[in-house]
């Protein structure tokens, strides 16, 4: 695996290969390497001549200092399970490398609807700045194919509605969710878990499953609140527990039984935020 630092020498090495006729895979990431983000990796290697990876843990998608200042990094970790599953390229940029200008971004993203709810409404700014990031890798990368995980559902539509609108050709791949055994989704932020809030951060999957096994058609906040007291019982702080409309993330009240839906669920276990979904139907 190479490492690149700098945008000039990862993009001309990027163009040589891309004439040799080469695809391209890019599975972008903020570190703190777990299975679910090999997946990816191992995904992209199986259909790509060439794997791209990046770790750039990005500040301006974080609408909270503490988060930034303790997201962890594992970098001699991470190359070694990078190089290990497939992965050609590792791009790791500095924050000025990224930024040489400050982190003002003259370009505003029209998210619309997206914008307005669930991680949207509770991290203002965070897509942007996820765009912003996203945007400007994907510029640098080129890429044909992206690939990215469900466990960020919101963030895929957001992915996918910023490569439409600036018209760039890349296919979109979207990689289930990878499980704990518990059932508990990875995610770098668990590592800030302690024993406790690590026993407890199961309960977000286990509300998700309930409410597939129970939900059923016609009115359905009180499944919701259901889910919601449950989680509070236990000390866990919700931010939101939604059901929505899996194609346009329409936020329902009421389900008609047959278009798909999904379950989404945002939560603090004391200082750390953990978010999860599962698609219903
Ligand atoms: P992050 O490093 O958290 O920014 O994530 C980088 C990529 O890995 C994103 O596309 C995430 O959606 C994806 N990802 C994170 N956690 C998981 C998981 N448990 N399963 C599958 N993909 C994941």
């Amino acid at each position: 695996m190479i490492v690149f630092k700098k945008i000039k020498e990862l993009s001309s090495f990027i163009e040589e290969e891309k004439k040799k006729g080469k695809s391209i895979g890019f599975a972008p990431t903020m570190g703190a390497l777990h299975d679910g983000h090999i997946s990816l990796i191992i995904n992209s290697s199986t259909s790509n001549r060439l794997t791209v990876s990046s770790i750039f843990v990005n500040p301006t998608q974080f609408n909270n200092a503490n988060d930034f200042d303790k997201y962890p990094i594992t970098i001699e970790k991470d190359i070694d399970l990078l190089e290990k599953n497939g992965c050609d390229i590792l791009f790791m940029p500095t924050v000025k490398e990224m930024y040489p200008n400050g982190f003002v971004n003259p370009l505003h993203y029209n998210l619309s609807y997206l914008e307005t709810v669930l991680e949207g409404k509770y991290r203002p700014g965070h897509f942007q700045g996820v765009c912003q990031v996203v945007h400007r890798l994907l510029s640098i990368v080129q890429p044909h194919n992206l690939y990215i995980g469900q466990k960020d559902y919101q963030q895929c539509m957001v992915i996918k509605k910023l490569i439409e609108t600036t018209h760039l050709n890349i296919n979109v791949i979207i990689g289930s969710t990878v499980r704990e055994l518990d059932g508990l989704a990875m995610s770098s932020r668990n590592m800030r878990l302690n024993n406790e809030e690590r026993k407890k951060a199961v309960k977000i999957s286990e509300v998700l499953f309930f409410i597939k096994k129970e939900i059923k058609s016609g009115y359905i906040e009180d499944l919701k609140e259901r889910a919601v007291n449950y989680l509070s019982a236990q000390g866990i702080k919700v931010d939101y527990i939604a059901i929505a409309t899996a194609d346009t993330l329409e936020v329902l009240e009421n389900w008609d039984g047959k278009c798909p839906i999904v379950a989404l669920a945002a939560v603090y276990l004391n200082e750390v935020r953990l978010i999860d979904n599962m698609l219903l139907n």
